[in-house]
């Protein structure tokens, strides 16, 4: 068709090809962002054939990062947020002072200057939003204390860079005009930072007072309705609505407009609703984010400049997130919450493609500063699930020695493996099961993927394998193939399949007993072969049962208005 629809072509190549190349890398183990990017870079300008619209996709990643960060907020409270407060206030200045200062380095080795130093670094200094909450999602981390430190220091680096944005012009002028009768620098900043705490805090002030009661009550109205169709559009209406308010009306980012919409909607009892309702749309444009990021992929940069590459790329994955590590290491926190915030950070993205954008447009950078920081965002996000498990496997590493030097206070290791029982998961149903188990002197193996949980498991004398039990090495270290039964306590069936599926492949005789919450889930689970399969409402509603008919029948007469006893 002649039809000229760049929009249309843009998301259905973008989704199409991140698909085909998802698929891919799944098919090869590997991230599926490392495909995403690939996507990207096929339908960018820099490869022959289709070439979607740069500047569409970028705007249509914006949308991504509204939906998690309102996804995020929901799981937030302000509590939260001031709770984390005391580490991801001055843990992102120092490591943006940190990054800045070594990007200013390599500007000035290059012989920018002073100010596209400052740009530069600054550009280095502020991680993806995107990249990190997908980071945190994935390995199930947004609700643990250390997914919340990542969160809150990213709300830091994300006003810093509002604020970073605010200024480049007025910079700009000043550096501009000639030193006698222009303004100085001071004062000609000094207006526009105190408008921006102005507009930050009129956001913020608006958004607790009037939308705290205004939003939780058109959704609680609509939910009344009874439409389905209604209440989604309500969600995403608040979502995006609020993102975009606070962008034109305070000058705040989409990012943290969303966070604040979600944040007091997570107040409400319908905030799981409401995520539920977000998420088809939420992973289709993160899936879209990172198909833009590799669109802007210029591969003329790694030949023409492959030493500063190799320096930007350095300062952004080992630079950055050594300083994370300290930081977060002299605020006394724990080893693993320093691994995980510094690896999730080892990443630049959104903001620093903006800062990159204005610091070119002004005059500030030169534009080989902005395709230095183009290709050590898309490396540092292609890099980062591989340090992310990097930080894990070191982990795993310190924890191992330092088991091996503790006393053996633990019961024996090897009466775990004795009983032959793996139990797969340890929240609210696996946790009883752990301790049925142990009290009858039947200690089994435990999967779990939440370190904090697993850590748990630990303490309480099991033996724990940290990770993911759909992976087959899991599977095996946790000694599947001696086992004689397995215990799939997750709530989610398809997921339990994955898992029966692949136990089976390694251990044929293996008794499989797994959780499900949906008849679909239960005749899924069955067709797999596992023996026995319990589905949580089934017994809810059996346990119920039993209470009512055991509960004595009303007596009319108490029941009765006014025979109340006297
Ligand atoms: P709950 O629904 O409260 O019983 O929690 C289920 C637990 O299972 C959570 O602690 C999850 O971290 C854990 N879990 C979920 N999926 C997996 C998996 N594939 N492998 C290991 N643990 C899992």
């Amino acid at each position: 068709m002649p039809h000229h629809t760049p929009l249309i072509g843009t998301i259905v190549a973008g989704l199409v090809i991140a698909f085909l190349m998802g698929s891919l890398a799944h098919r090869l183990r590997v991230s599926p962002i490392a495909g995403y990017l690939l996507a990207g870079v096929l339908v960018g300008p820099f490869t022959p054939g289709f070439v979607a619209d740069a500047a569409l996709a970028q705007e249509l990643a914006e949308i991504g990062v509204i939906l998690l960060m309102f996804g995020v907020g929901l799981h937030f409270s302000l509590r939260d947020l001031l709770a984390v407060r005391k580490i991801a206030v001055p843990g992102a200045i120092v490591q943006i002072t940190a990054a800045t200062l070594m990007g200013m380095g390599l500007a000035l080795a290059l012989g920018w200057g002073l100010i596209a130093g400052i740009v530069f670094g600054l550009a280095l200094s502020v991680a993806s939003t995107v990249v990190l909450l997908r980071a945190l999602q994935v390995r199930n981390l947004v609700e643990t204390e250390r997914g919340r430190i990542a969160v809150g220091w990213l709300i830091v680096e994300d006003l810093v860079m509002v604020l970073a944005l605010v200024l480049l012009p007025p910079i700009a002028a000043v550096a501009g005009s000639t030193v006698e009768d222009g303004p100085s620098l001071g004062a000609a900043m000094a207006g526009p930072i105190a408008m921006t705490f102005l507009k930050v805090a009129g956001f913020i002030a608006l958004m607790l007072v009037v939308g705290r009661r205004v939003i939780p009550y058109v959704l609680h109205w609509v939910v009344h309705t009874g439409s389905r169709e209604l209440f989604r559009l309500a969600v995403l209406a608040i979502a995006l609505g609020v993102a975009f308010g606070a962008a034109y009306v305070f000058d705040v980012s989409f990012a943290l407009g969303a966070f604040f919409a979600g944040m007091i909607l997570g107040e409400t009892q319908l905030s799981r609703r409401a995520a539920e309702e977000t998420l088809p749309l939420r992973d289709a444009f993160a899936v879209l984010f990172f198909v833009s990021v590799g669109m802007l992929f210029d591969p003329e940069v790694v030949t023409e400049q492959p030493l500063p590459l190799l320096a930007t790329v350095a300062i952004i994955i080992l630079g950055k997130s050594i300083a994370a590590f300290l930081i977060v290491r002299a605020f006394g926190h724990q080893i693993r919450t320093a691994l995980v915030v510094s690896a999730s950070l080892a990443q630049i993205g959104e903001f620093s493609f903006i800062l990159a954008g204005l610091g070119t447009g002004l005059g500030l950078l030169p534009a080989e500063g902005r395709d230095l920081i183009l290709a050590g965002a898309i490396l540092s996000i292609f890099a980062n699930p591989f340090i992310l498990s990097l930080a894990a496997r070191a982990y795993d590493r310190i924890v191992a020695e330092g088991s091996a030097e503790a006393p053996p206070t633990e019961p024996a290791g090897a009466a775990p493996a004795a009983d032959g029982t793996i139990l797969v998961g340890y929240g609210r149903v696996g946790r009883i099961i752990a301790d049925g188990l142990v009290a009858r002197g039947r200690v089994p193996v435990l999967i779990e993927t939440e370190g904090d949980l697993a850590a748990r498991a630990e303490e309480a004398g099991l033996r724990v394998v940290a990770g993911n039990a759909t992976d087959q090495r899991v599977l095996e270290e946790a000694g599947i193939r001696q086992a004689v039964r397995l215990l799939i306590a997750i709530p989610e069936g398809f997921e339990g399949g994955v898992i029966a599926q692949r136990a089976r492949e390694l251990n044929p005789d293996i008794r499989i007993i797994a959780r499900a919450h949906s008849d679909e889930e239960v005749a899924h689970l069955e067709r797999l072969g596992v023996q026995e399969v319990v589905m949580g409402e089934r017994e809810t509603a059996a346990r119920m049962l039993t209470l009512a008919a055991a509960a004595p029948r009303a007596d009319p007469e108490r029941t009765a208005p006014g025979g109340e006893q006297t």
